[in-house]
Order: C-alpha cells, then sequence, then structure tokens
C-alpha cells in the first residue's frame, strides 16, 4: 500500500467550476484520512486550467465546505493558473529531450482525419503525422498555425499499475495516442501570454513537483492514468500510487447528478446536516472497517490505511445519511445544538439569542427526534410562533368537554413554581379534580400551547415556554 517514500503525500484538486461535489469530498475525504493515518500531509491543489468555467466564487465555496468538514490541508490552495511557466519549462525539457513534440494540425485537418477513421470502421485518435520518427521527414510548419505541443507515447509495450483500489490494471500503449499537453495562447491574449496546458499533463508535473505519493481520485479518470504514467516516466519521475474510488450512484441506480437531487456539500449544510455526519456517512460509501457505522474523525483516521475500499459504486442513501445525522444530533452538545440551529429558526421568522440558556434546554429536550437541523428547528418555532392546530386536532382535542379542565389547569400554572415538578404539579391536581387521565387533558394542552397534539413529555415542554405565554395561548382556547 506504500510506495516506501516518505512523509506520505496525498491531495485533492478540484477543479473550481462549481461546488464542492459529494464525490469530490469523499476522495478528499479518503485523500485526508490517508495522510493523517501515515501522519504524512495533504495538499489542496485548485485545477484552475478551463479559464473560461473556473470562477474565484467557486473557490471560495470549495474553502468554505473543506472547512466545514473539517478537512484541513497541510499545503495550499496551490493554483495551477499561477504555475505556467513551470509547466512551459518542462515543456522545454521534453521538447529537448525528443518525449513531446509540436503539431501543427488545424482543427479542420484534425476533424478530417477522424472523418476518415470512421469511415474505415476504426477507432479515431491523432495519427501522429508531426510525430518526428528516425527517417521520416517532417512537413513545413504552416504559415499562421500556432502549434500545439504533444507527448510522444512510447509506441509499444504495456502500461500497468496496482491500482489501490481496482488492483492490478494493464492498458497497451497502442491503445494511446499522442496527447495534446500544451495548448497555444488564444488568440489576441497579447505579446508574452502563455498557453495553458492540459490536465493531463499539468496533474504529472504538479503531483510530482509536489511529491503527491498517493493519488485518489474518482474513477472517471481511470482512462487518464495510462498517459499520466507514461508522462511520469518520461520525466524520470517517482510514480505516486493511484486509487481510483467507483462513482456514486443516486437512488434510482443512475449517476448521483444535479438533475437528481442535492449534489454538494453545501446543499447538505443548508439541509441540517452536521458535518461529522457528512464525513462518517461518506466515509462509508465505499469503505469499511469491519461492520462498522457510527465513527469519529479519530478512528476513521486511525483506520483509513487505503484497504476495504470498495470496487463496486455505492448508491446514496438519504434515509441512511437521515439516521447518521439523527445519532450525532442526538449526541450533539446542547449549546452547539443553539448555535447551530439559528440560522434555521431565522429561516422560520424567529429570532433568537444562540446564547440564550433556553435555547440549548429546548434543543436538548428536542434533539432525540430529529434527523436534522431543519427539523430541530421546526419544533423549536413552536416556541416562538403562534399556535396554528389542525382542524382535526381542534375537533378531537379542543372539546366543550375538556375546557373546564384547561381552565382549572390554566389558574393553578398562574401561581405554581414555573419548573417541570411545578408543572406536573398543577397537571396532577387538575387530573384529581376533574377525574380524568393524563391521556385526556394532555393532548388538549398541547394542541392549544403547542399547536401539535405530540411532543415529548407536556410538563417538560412547557417548562421552557414563559409563564405568561402558556396562560395567553390556553386563554385563547378557553374564550
Ligand atoms: N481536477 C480534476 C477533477 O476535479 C482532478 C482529478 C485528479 O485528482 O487527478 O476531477
Amino acid at each position: 500500500m506504500t510506495t516506501g517514500r516518505v512523509p506520505v503525500r496525498t491531495r485533492i484538486a478540484p477543479s473550481p467550476t462549481g461546488f464542492l461535489h459529494l464525490g469530490t469530498a469523499r476522495t478528499a475525504l479518503y485523500s485526508w484520512a490517508y495522510a493523517r493515518h501515515h501522519g504524512g500531509q495533504f495538499v489542496l491543489r485548485i485545477e484552475d486550467t478551463d479559464v473560461a468555467r473556473s470562477t474565484q466564487d467557486s473557490v471560495e465555496q470549495i474553502l468554505v465546505a473543506m472547512r466545514w468538514l473539517g478537512l484541513d490541508y497541510d499545503e495550499g490552495p496551490i493554483y495551477q493558473m499561477q504555475r505556467l511557466e513551470r509547466y512551459h519549462a518542462v515543456v522545454e525539457q521534453m521538447l529537448a529531450a525528443g518525449t513531446a513534440y509540436r503539431c501543427y494540425c488545424t482543427p479542420d485537418e484534425l476533424e478530417a482525419m477522424r472523418e476518415a477513421q470512421r469511415a474505415r470502421g476504426e477507432k479515431t485518435r491523432y495519427d501522429g503525422r508531426w510525430r518526428p520518427r528516425p527517417g521520416k521527414t517532417l512537413p513545413l510548419p504552416p504559415a499562421g498555425v500556432q502549434p500545439v505541443v504533444r507527448f510522444a507515447n512510447p509506441p509499444d509495450g504495456h502500461v500497468h499499475w496496482d491500482d489501490l483500489v481496482k488492483g492490478p490494471i494493464s492498458i497497451s500503449n497502442e491503445e494511446i495516442d499522442d496527447l495534446i499537453i500544451l495548448r497555444p495562447p488564444p488568440e489576441g491574449a497579447g505579446a508574452g501570454a502563455l498557453g495553458v496546458p492540459t490536465y493531463n499533463f499539468a496533474v504529472v508535473v504538479d503531483d510530482w513537483d509536489m511529491a503527491i505519493t498517493h493519488v485518489f481520485r474518482g474513477d472517471e479518470h481511470i482512462n487518464n492514468t495510462p498517459w499520466q504514467i507514461n508522462i511520469f516516466r518520461a520525466l524520470k519521475a517517482p510514480l505516486p500510487l493511484f486509487g481510483h474510488c467507483p462513482i456514486i450512484l443516486g437512488e434510482d441506480g443512475l449517476k448521483l447528478s444535479k438533475r437528481r437531487g442535492a449534489v454538494s456539500v453545501t446543499a447538505y449544510q443548508e439541509a441540517g446536516y452536521l458535518p461529522e455526519a457528512m464525513l462518517n456517512y461518506l466515509a462509508r460509501l465505499g469503505w469499511s472497517h469491519g461492520d462498522e457505522e457510527l465513527f469519529s474523525r479519530e478512528q476513521m483516521v486511525q483506520w483509513f490505511d487505503g484497504s476495504h475500499l470498495a470496487k463496486s459504486p455505492a448508491q446514496w442513501d438519504p434515509a441512511k445519511l437521515a439516521w447518521v445525522n439523527a445519532h450525532y444530533i442526538k449526541v450533539a452538545a446542547d449549546d452547539r445544538l443553539a448555535a447551530l440551529v439559528v440560522p434555521f429558526l431565522q429561516q422560520r421568522g424567529v429570532t433568537v439569542e444562540a446564547a440564550d440558556a433556553r435555547l440549548a434546554a429546548r434543543c436538548a429536550l428536542f434533539k432525540d427526534r430529529c434527523n436534522t437541523l431543519a427539523e430541530l428547528a421546526d419544533w423549536l418555532a413552536m416556541f416562538h410562533l403562534p399556535p396554528a392546530p389542525s382542524d382535526a386536532d381542534r375537533a378531537t382535542h379542543l372539546t366543550d368537554a375538556v375546557r373546564p379542565a384547561l381552565a382549572a389547569l390554566r389558574a393553578r400554572l398562574a401561581s405554581v413554581s414555573w419548573d417541570k415538578a411545578g408543572i406536573a404539579q398543577a397537571m396532577k391536581d387538575t387530573l384529581a379534580e376533574h377525574k380524568l387521565k393524563m391521556p385526556q387533558l394532555a393532548p388538549p394542552v398541547r394542541v392549544a400551547v403547542c399547536g401539535r397534539s405530540q411532543t415529548p413529555a407536556i410538563d417538560a415542554v412547557l417548562a421552557l415556554y414563559d409563564r405568561d405565554a402558556v396562560l395567553q395561548r390556553l386563554a385563547v382556547v378557553l374564550d
């Protein structure tokens, strides 16, 4: 599992063309945990060479999401667009060494080449017409055409690697054509503008320069890896180990995608998931440690040695994620939940101070019945918003038969000590006086005060309201 190179260095290399995708977050987590497990380093690199689609806003979103997940990096963010000179220097070395060459084909020529190959029933590929060979005379470079630089891929043999996830993989070099590694600067870019390298080349120079020992990434890149290995070899650079994680499938068995639900880390943060729940759930989505389903970040670091990574795609399971989140909400400290729930309450029109001690106490009472912070806020909003019981609850619970008991309870509540014990006593005395049982009185009180017929124990709930608010809400239904 190791290259023998120390320290172990891993990286995540997102392209800043949107939010932090769940799949990228998962490979970031694996890379981070692997580095931490080995006491190594984790690097964040921003692959922003797709200039048209990369934005600073997206970089910010990615950084915020990484911070939220607690995936701390030791170096970076390193921006590829700030390293253009380095890529050019490496290209020059390769041109001099003959492992790269200039190609003057125009887009039209390339299209005609592919067209002819298709017509012959062949696989489309660059035919090597500008590749120097012993005894071959190259055409004269046409005037006015800015060349690209291509990698001179080895013409025969195999590329072989032992994938950390998929096991041994071998590809014949005959399958692989001469990849473009550097494009000319766009027309009108101005004097001195540098051309931009392609992904497969920049990634190799970076992984080499950054001394990356282990590359975890999504298996959509598996077809790129043979090129990258050949470029590493051409540069006489030490090879990292590669681990390609299978894609994440949506509930429908198709690739998890934006069109079919939330795919960004931020969307889950906004829906009220806790970062430790996301980490735990993402970790299990493609990796296991025995039967463990719930584990801390520290345990994951301790266990994550690159083994037990799943070869087959994992399926996104919202119900399981909700279960994991419910667990972490239940065990979270009350004052932390209080701080976290404030923005969710704000969305529900409730302004409240996180430092309000009663907010933490309310979180304590409801946290064992919520899948998300949004659900917690739905409960807590009832302490602030006027009750709005359903017609059915009104008809069932706020009957004339129960009103005298409600009135009596209200009178008692006006003078008891305002705590759980005092309120429980008032309930008990009212039940005795009116010859009722708890299930006959508690639901009407809930509907009148909380606007719903089910809550945790009524004495505990009422104690978390202001006395005046309870008296006023009971008065409304007694009118
Ligand atoms: N920028 C690439 C991506 O976001 C990185 C792939 C890699 O890790 O090499 O998919």
